[in-house]
C-alpha cells in the first residue's frame, strides 16, 4: 500500500466515489469483502455498478457516489461504511477520511474547531466526528497486558478560572484542587501498549480493579512509586518493584521507575492545554483513549496506524445524543 500522506490522499481521493474505493482498500486489504449483515467474508459479493458508472440516484432524488455491494449469501445491500462509525453521517466520506488520518497521524490529535475551520463543517459536526473516531480507537480487543508494567496516577484539571460556570468540578467552598479529575495508566515496558481510566478518586480498590481488568496478574511485574495504594494488588502479582520518589529515587537496580507513565501524562496535559483547551470530566476518558491508542501504536507508521484503526470502526454506532451523554 502506498504511504498515506495528506498530499497523497488529496490526489487519490478527489471525490466521494474514490473515497469509498479507498476505504475499501483499507478495510478489505486482501480484496475479500465482508458483508456487515451476515459476516460472510468473500471475494464473490457483487459490486452494483451504477448506470452512469459513478453515482446513483437515492430514494430522496439526490445523487450519491456511495459504492453499493450486494451479499452473495444474504442478498442484502451494503457499503464499506455500513455498521461503522461513518454510517449515516451527512458529512462526505472524503472529509471523514482526511479527519481520520489527521487523528491517527498528529501527535496531539486535532481540535474540533480546527476541523470545522479546515474542512468547512459545522463545529458541532466536527466535534461529533472526533467523538466517533475516538469511539473506534476505544474498540480495541488486543487483550490483557503482561510482563513489566508501569503504573501511575495523576490529576488532570486545567485552570479553574477557565472552567465553565456549571462545571461539576467547581467547588462551592472554593477549594478547586480537590475537584480535579484523576486518571490511572498502565503501560507495558516491552511494547508501549497502554490502558487508561478516568476515576473520581484514586484508591487501593480502584488500582486493584484497574490491574485485574487489564493485566494477566500471574505474569505481571508491576513498577510503581511507593504509594500505599499499590500494596493490596501487589500480592496478586508475580512481582512488584517500587521506586521511592520521596527519597529522590527514580530508578533502582530492579526498576526503571514510572517515567514512561509520567511522560505519557505530561504529553497528554500539554496537549489538553495547547490543542484541546478545557475538557469536561465526562469527555476526558475519550481523550485519554485517543492518546493511549496513538501511544500503543507508536511503533507503527501513520499508514499502518490508519489501517489498524480502520479495522476497529465496525460494530459501533454512536448517536449524537449518546456522544453528549458519555
Ligand atoms: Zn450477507
Amino acid at each position: 500500500m502506498e504511504k498515506i500522506t495528506i498530499v497523497n490522499m488529496a490526489r487519490l481521493i478527489p471525490s466521494d466515489f474514490e473515497a469509498y474505493e479507498y476505504m475499501e482498500t483499507l478495510r478489505w486489504p486482501d480484496g475479500e469483502v465482508v458483508c456487515p449483515h451476515c459476516g460472510v467474508l468473500s471475494a464473490a459479493h457483487y459490486y452494483l455498478t451504477p448506470a452512469d458508472g459513478i453515482s446513483r440516484v437515492t430514494t430522496r432524488g439526490s445523487h450519491s457516489q456511495r459504492r453499493v455491494w450486494k451479499c452473495k449469501d444474504c442478498r442484502k445491500q451494503f457499503s464499506v461504511t455500513t455498521g461503522t462509525v461513518f454510517h449515516g453521517s451527512k458529512v462526505s466520506l472524503q472529509i471523514w477520511l482526511f479527519v481520520f488520518f489527521e487523528m491517527c497521524a498528529n501527535k496531539n490529535g486535532i481540535a474540533a474547531r480546527e476541523i470545522a475551520r479546515k474542512y468547512g463543517v459545522a463545529p458541532k459536526t466536527a466535534w461529533f466526528m472526533t467523538q466517533r473516531i475516538r469511539e473506534a480507537m476505544a474498540n480495541d480487543d488486543s487483550g490483557k497486558l503482561s510482563g513489566n508494567i508501569v503504573m501511575d496516577e495523576t490529576y488532570i484539571g486545567g485552570k479553574p478560572a477557565n472552567w465553565h460556570a456549571n462545571d461539576p468540578r467547581k467547588s462551592k467552598t472554593g477549594n478547586n484542587t480537590a475537584r480535579k479529575m484523576a486518571a490511572v495508566a498502565l503501560i507495558s515496558e516491552e511494547t508501549g501498549e497502554i490502558r487508561t481510566k478516568v476515576v473520581t478518586n484514586v484508591t487501593g480498590t480502584v488500582i486493584q480493579n484497574m490491574v485485574r481488568d487489564n493485566v494477566t496478574t500471574s505474569e505481571t511485574v508491576l513498577h510503581s512509586d511507593s504509594a500505599p495504594l499499590y500494596r493490596t494488588v501487589a500480592k496478586e502479582l508475580k512481582g512488584h518493584h517500587v521506586v521511592n520518589h520521596n527519597a529522590g529515587e527514580y530508578v533502582n537496580e530492579l526498576s526503571h521507575g514510572t517515567n514512561k507513565a509520567e511522560n505519557f501524562f505530561s504529553q497528554l496535559k500539554r496537549s489538553i492545554d495547547g490543542t484541546h483547551h478545557c475538557i469536561s470530566p465526562q469527555h476526558l476518558q475519550r481523550y485519554l483513549t485517543e492518546f493511549a491508542f496513538r501511544h500503543s501504536t507508536h511503533d507503527l507508521s501513520d499508514t499502518q496506524r490508519m489501517v489498524r484503526l480502520m479495522g476497529q470502526v465496525h460494530g459501533i454506532r454512536l448517536t449524537y445524543k449518546g456522544a453528549r451523554a458519555i
